[in-house]
C-alpha cells in the first residue's frame, strides 16, 4: 500500500507526497514550495524519487528546481508543456506509466484547465491525482481549453472506478459546496457534504481525499446530466457540454 501525506501550503495549495514503504521511493505532486517538502521529508526519513507535475501553473512546479537540486530527484511533466516547466527529465503522454516500485500510475490526459494537463492514476491503491481539473465539488477554470475538452476530462475522470480517492490540488471545498447547494438545493447528498465540510474546515482539517463516487453524488460539474442540474439552468436535455459551458459561467460569477 502506498503512504500518502498531504502538505497544505501557500493560502490555498496542498502538495502530496506518495511513498512506497517496500522500494523506499517517494513521489512529490506539484510542489508549489520546496521548503514543505523537504521537511515532510526528513520528519520521515523519506527520499525523494521523482516529482509529478500534472500542468504547468508556478503554484504547481515552482518547487520542482530545488527539489531536484537538493535531493537529485526525476521531474515528470506533461510533454505538451515540458517547454514551460522548470527542470523537465521526462515528458509523458497520455497512457504512459509512471513506476513507483512496484505500482504504476497512467498517465490520463484532461485537457481544459490548461492544454496539457494530465492526471496521475494509480489502479492498483485506486488513487487519483488530478490538479485542478476536478476539485471537491468543484472544477477549474478553462484557462487554456474549450467547455468541449474540460468536460469530456471530467467525464472521463468520472468513468474510473466509484472507490477512487480523488486528491485536488486546491481546497476550495467550502465555495464549491454553497454553490452546489444552489444548483441543487433539496440534494440531501449535498446538504450533508456541506455540514461535513464546515466542520472540517473549522477544524481547519483538510476535505481531501474525496471519492470519485461522492463527487459523482454531490459535484455540480459531474452532474451536468442530471435533469435537476439541467432544470435549474433552464437546459433540459441539452448536450452535457452545453449545460457544464453554462454551468462555469455561473460559477465564474458565483
Ligand atoms: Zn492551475
Amino acid at each position: 500500500m502506498l503512504t500518502i501525506k498531504i502538505i497544505p501550503v501557500l493560502k490555498d495549495n496542498y502538495i502530496y507526497l506518495i511513498h512506497d514503504p517496500v522500494s523506499k521511493q517517494t513521489a512529490a505532486v506539484d510542489p508549489a514550495e520546496a521548503q514543505p517538502v523537504l521537511d515532510v521529508l526528513a520528519e520521515n526519513s523519506w527520499q525523494l524519487t521523482y516529482v509529478l507535475n500534472t500542468h504547468h501553473h508556478w503554484d504547481h512546479t515552482n518547487g520542482n528546481v530545488a527539489l531536484k537540486q537538493l535531493t537529485g530527484c526525476q521531474i515528470i511533466a506533461p510533454r505538451l508543456e515540458q517547454n514551460i516547466i522548470p527542470g523537465v527529465d521526462r515528458a509523458v503522454n497520455a497512457e504512459d506509466t509512471v513506476m513507483l516500485g512496484t505500482h504504476t500510475a497512467t498517465v490520463i490526459a484532461i485537457p481544459g484547465h490548461t492544454l496539457g494537463h494530465v492526471a496521475y492514476y494509480f489502479a492498483d491503491n485506486a488513487l487519483l491525482f488530478c490538479g485542478d481539473t476536478v476539485f471537491v465539488m468543484g472544477c477549474g477554470r478553462m484557462f487554456e481549453g474549450t467547455a468541449e475538452q474540460m468536460w469530456q476530462s471530467l467525464d472521463t475522470l468520472r468513468q474510473l472506478p466509484a472507490d477512487t480517492a480523488l486528491y485536488c490540488t486546491h481546497e476550495y471545498s467550502l465555495a464549491n459546496a454553497w454553490f452546489a447547494l444552489r444548483i441543487e438545493p433539496d440534494n440531501i447528498d449535498i446538504q450533508q457534504r456541506l455540514q461535513t465540510i464546515k466542520q472540517l474546515r473549522k477544524n481547519q482539517q483538510p476535505t481531501v481525499p474525496s471519492t470519485i463516487a461522492l463527487e459523482c453524488a454531490t459535484n455540480p460539474f459531474l452532474r451536468v446530466d442530471h435533469a435537476r442540474v439541467q432544470q435549474y439552468l433552464g437546459m433540459e436535455h441539452a448536450a452535457p457540454a452545453l449545460v457544464f459551458a453554462e454551468l462555469r459561467r455561473r460559477k465564474d460569477l458565483f
